[in-house]
């Protein structure tokens, strides 16, 4: 019996990879605020698809903007029409995607040990559990692996956490990869626990700050929405949350906390990739955290680690008012940019969220903040927008190490006042 054409075509359609051939990354640059509410005014126009990578921000109204291959024509035209300037910053999308996916096939098989673990590559969800397990198995007494929650679709959360002793010591939070195709940032945080853990007893600073301090780090928020990056879009942002009555999937994790929820820079659209969720915590992987906060209370610092566009923040970003802290953490932040600006001469820029890029509720770090968790940042990785969310994994080490310089700056400054 022949299959009916229609079924197969279906059936192709449910388990294919969204594909990116021909699709473009532009870098556009509006004169002025006017031209720039222009082209942000497109994200609404549903048919084009646009999936905006860089949001202008108060000091420049850059915008980094992906647009599929069938939105090309009429996007450019609009550009011209209205006298706009813009470049191509990525001619074809799905050139840089194959070339990430030939480098990730090519891992695996031996990396049974956190020895032979690919610090220099990206890596599957499962690849990164079990290389967590290694961890903890390699550095008994001082790595454990904590599971801390379960996604929406079902995976186990895990934090990891070194620690040498002691109950209720004082406690520095680091998570990555809350945004799914942020790859760069669990993979930074990954070299970093590797760092962490090896570095313990020999190198003097990590040793006196673990007889001291407990590290937890949670190195995928977002599980789901990473495994979706590697098996389905690699351009996924979100949760994959199902919402009832709704025929988009997903919230963005970092609007969903309870500081200044729906606020400005959010979306009630779930369609929108700010998709705010229904109410506060609604999403299992925020409210893990929440729970592992409120039931840690000698957490002193809590970072946050994202990608691109190169710049270490703190709050506000739910609303434009300084922080009570403002110039200590201003100050800190100045010392920890310098710091990793000193290894391979990438500028960093700091400020608020609010004046660094824009105002932005329901983030992770304003929730820190408004718990009493004085030292809340957020980091946002290279680059500057060349290769954005496909940073080549040949710079994913000096990323890497280059943040744990500052990172190092801010553990030693809470420790000196823990
Ligand atoms: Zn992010």
């Amino acid at each position: 019996m022949r299959t009916p054409l229609v079924f197969v075509a279906l059936l192709v359609a449910i388990n294919a990879q969204r594909g990116f051939e021909g699709d473009q990354v532009f870098r556009i640059t509006p004169r002025d605020e006017e031209q720039m509410v222009l082209v942000m005014s497109l994200e609404d126009q549903e048919h084009l698809q646009l999936d905006i990578w860089r949001r202008p921000v108060k000091s420049d109204l850059i915008i980094d903007v992906h647009v599929p291959e069938n939105s090309l024509q009429s996007f450019k035209v609009f550009l011209e029409h209205n006298g706009i300037q813009y470049s191509v910053m990525i001619e074809d999308l799905q050139v840089l995607v194959d070339d990430e996916k030939a480098k990730l096939e090519q891992v695996t098989m031996m990396e049974r040990t956190t020895s032979s673990f690919n610090y220099g590559n990206y890596h599957t969800l499962d690849e990164i559990y079990s290389w967590m397990d290694s961890l903890a198995v390699e550095f008994p007494g001082l790595v454990e692996k904590q599971q801390i929650g379960t996604s929406f679709e079902g995976r186990p959360l895990y934090v990891l956490k070194f620690s040498t002793g002691g109950t209720g010591r004082p406690a520095i939070w680091i998570d990555s990869g809350i945004h799914a195709r942020e790859w760069v940032s669990p993979a930074s945080a990954i070299w970093m626990a590797m760092k962490i853990s090896s570095d313990y007893g020999r190198d003097p600073f990590i040793t006196a700050l673990l007889r001291k301090m407990d590290i937890y780090m949670e190195i995928l928020v977002n599980p789901d929405g990473y495994v979706y990056t590697h098996t389905k879009n690699r351009m996924w942002r979100k949760t994959r949350s199902l919402i009832p009555g709704k025929k988009c999937v997903g919230v963005d994790a970092n609007r969903n906390f309870d500081a200044g929820f729906g606020g400005p820079g959010t979306s009630n659209n779930p369609c929108m990739e700010t998709y705010h969720g229904p109410y506060p915590n609604s999403e299992p992987e925020v409210a893990a955290i929440v729970n592992f906060v409120q039931s840690h209370r000698n957490i002193k610092s809590f970072v946050t680690i994202h990608s691109y566009s190169q710049l270490l923040m703190f709050p506000f970003g739910y609303k434009c008012v300084p922080p009570a802290d403002y110039q200590e953490l201003e100050a800190l932040a100045k010392t920890a940019v310098s710091s990793l600006t000193t290894l391979y001469g990438t500028r960093f820029k700091i400020g608020s969220i609010c004046e660094a890029i824009y105002q932005a509720s329901g983030g992770s770090i304003d929730w820190t903040y408004d718990q009493g968790i004085k030292y809340s940042f957020a980091f946002e990785l290279r680059d500057t927008g060349r290769y954005g969310f496909m940073l080549p994994t040949r710079l994913i080490l000096p990323t890497a190490q280059e943040t744990w310089l500052a990172m190092k700056t801010i553990m030693e400054h809470v420790s000196n006042r823990s």
